[in-house]
């Protein structure tokens, strides 16, 4: 192994300049640009560095899944998987940029542009790492595949389908997940699991057409008919009133009470960050941590009715319309908990509500005693010099299809600096990060080739 990792340290310039060479090759997703052509220039670099690869599709106007697979001569028992994404946010607003979005350039330690971290620069470390035992030992420590999408950005709407139609060709036994922060104190964040997502909307009609407010004597309006419905849902603790809404819900386990107690977190730090003075339910310490891993939530992403432009104007809207996610945990299945939602809602008298769902995700978790977490975790210990375990992420990702349809753990761990602007203007990967997470993932790939 220590030559695998002293070739990563002596080839850190090819990995900077490859990940450049991906940043200048814009991938948005959201308005389809460039994708065939990063989708490619993945499958290049895939070749490049030994793996064998190609293009997957679904259907024509499907963005394309690169895979890419190797086998192990010395242990061709074990496949463990790379989750990433070559595609990106959009880069706009570009004016904000201190660099042009797309022009990868370096300063100090850090390289900027859309997707320099996520994800191309966490992909980059999974390809390196795989090059780095391949050019030392000409081989890998167990089997290796990359399922490659082009569509995290946009919600993965594809995943699902790609991964029941290639089952048996992303077969593998673990799965390491397209992401991973690392802390302000140089920790890396071992994730072993991720929040599902509900996404609806409720809309209430009233009159044919917005009115003059002297008639609100006479004609209902349905701002207040939404806000009156919405009050239904959730009381001020943050508890959501549906019946039957938390029921397959398991409390968390002593093992899980136990990590969450390890993991760090400064409720003032926090609330400082936020400009705010006190969290929902008034949460303190330890009840602040467990919400975020494993609080279901009830949240108004945005609620629109009548004039809400500058300065008055006395109008009595005929429309209201809200939308509302939830974060689920797990066993929340997202189509019995909109039954749940629709009936709720019929009870109260809302039953005129028309409801429109967008997206529904299951959480995913893979529980700490499962022998890959230890793995895992004793590789970024050794690369990073200390790590933090977290039960579940607060955020969504597409984890679940590929808990439920691989049968495999899945772990994030990454190279993303926890304030690297993801998404934003001026994203940027650190590169004394990606050092250390290639060479991470160098010790994942041996440590989980031998257990
Ligand atoms: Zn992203």
């Amino acid at each position: 192994m220590k030559k695998v990792l002293s070739h990563v340290d002596s080839n850190m310039n090819n990995l900077v300049s490859s990940l450049q060479t991906l940043i200048r090759q814009p991938s948005v997703s959201a308005k389809n640009e460039g994708i065939e052509e990063c989708a490619n220039l993945v499958k290049k670099m895939l070749q490049k560095s030994g793996v064998k690869s190609q293009i997957l599709r679904l259907g024509k106007n499907i963005p394309p899944v690169v895979y890419g697979e190797i086998k192990s001569k010395k242990n061709p028992n074990k496949t463990l998987l790379f989750y990433n994404h070559y595609d990106v946010q959009p880069a706009e607003p570009f004016d904000l940029w201190d660099f042009p979005p797309f022009s990868a350039k370096i300063k100090g330690n850090k390289i900027f542009g859309r997707g320099s971290a996520d994800d191309k620069g966490e992909l980059i470390t999974r390809i390196k790492a795989v090059e780095a035992h391949l050019k030392v030992n000409g081989d890998v420590p167990c089997n290796i595949k990359f399922v490659i999408e082009g569509e995290e950005e946009v919600g993965s709407p594809h995943i699902d389908p790609y991964l029941k139609k290639f089952k048996k060709k992303f077969s593998c036994d673990g799965v390491i997940w397209e992401f991973g922060y690392v802390d302000s104190k140089n920790r890396p964040i071992v994730g072993l699991g991720m929040k599902g997502l509900l996404f609806v909307e409720l809309i209430a009609k009233e009159s044919i057409r917005d009115a003059h407010s002297s008639l609100a004597v006479l004609i209902k309006n349905p701002a207040w008919k939404l806000v009156e419905a919405v009050k239904t849902l959730r009381d001020s603790n943050g508890k959501i009133l549906i019946k039957d809404w938390y029921k397959e819900v398991k409390p968390l386990t002593k093992t899980d009470l136990k990590i969450i107690k390890r993991e760090p977190f400064d409720d003032s730090d926090f609330k400082k960050e936020f400009g705010i003075k006190s969290f929902v339910g008034n949460k303190k310490g330890m009840e602040a941590k467990k919400a975020l891993v494993a609080g279901p939530t009830c949240n108004i992403a945005g609620f629109v009715s009548g004039y809400t432009g500058e300065g008055a104007k006395t109008v009595l809207p005929g429309e209201a319309l809200v939308k509302i996610d939830f974060r689920l945990v797990p066993e929340m299945d997202p189509k019995k908990q909109v039954q749940r939602l629709k009936k709720h809602l019929k009870a109260k008298g809302f039953g005129d509500l028309k409801i429109k769902v967008y997206h529904g995700e299951a959480a995913a978790r893979t529980s700490p005693s499962h022998p890959f977490v230890k793995q895992v975790k004793q590789a970024a210990d050794e690369s990073y010099g200390k790590s933090i375990i977290n039960v579940s992420n607060a955020g969504t990702g597409p984890m679940h299809s590929f808990v439920k349809i691989l049968g495999a753990p899945c772990i994030s761990i990454g190279s993303t600096y926890m304030f690297a602007r993801i998404h934003s203007p001026n994203e940027f990967a650190r590169i004394d990060l990606l050092k250390k997470t290639t060479k991470c993932v160098c010790l994942i790939m041996d440590k989980f080739g031998k257990n």
